[in-house]
C-alpha cells in the first residue's frame, strides 16, 4: 500500500493542458478546472503581482514602481 502510493507520487499527475505536475489526482483536477484556464502567465519583476495580461503588468509597474524598469517576467 505504502509502496504503491510512493510510485504514484513519484510519477505525479501532469495537467493535460499546461503540463504542470501534481502530487495527487485531486490537486491536478482542481488546478485543471479552476486555475489552468486563467493562470496568470506574467509577473511583475519588482514584486509578486501576477496577471494574465502583459498590459496589466505594465500598468501596475507604472503605478507602483514608477522609477523601475518597465518589463515583465514570463512564468510559463
Ligand atoms: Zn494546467
Ligand atoms: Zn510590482
Amino acid at each position: 500500500m505504502l509502496r504503491l502510493q510512493t510510485s504514484l507520487n513519484r510519477r505525479g499527475f501532469p495537467c493535460p493542458r499546461c503540463a504542470r505536475t501534481f502530487h495527487t489526482s485531486g490537486g491536478m483536477s482542481r488546478h485543471y478546472r479552476l486555475e489552468c484556464v486563467d493562470l496568470p502567465r506574467f509577473k511583475c519583476p519588482h514584486c509578486d503581482m501576477r496577471s494574465k495580461y502583459t498590459q496589466a503588468v505594465y500598468r501596475h509597474i507604472r503605478a507602483k514602481h514608477r522609477n523601475m524598469e518597465l518589463r515583465f517576467v514570463k512564468l510559463y
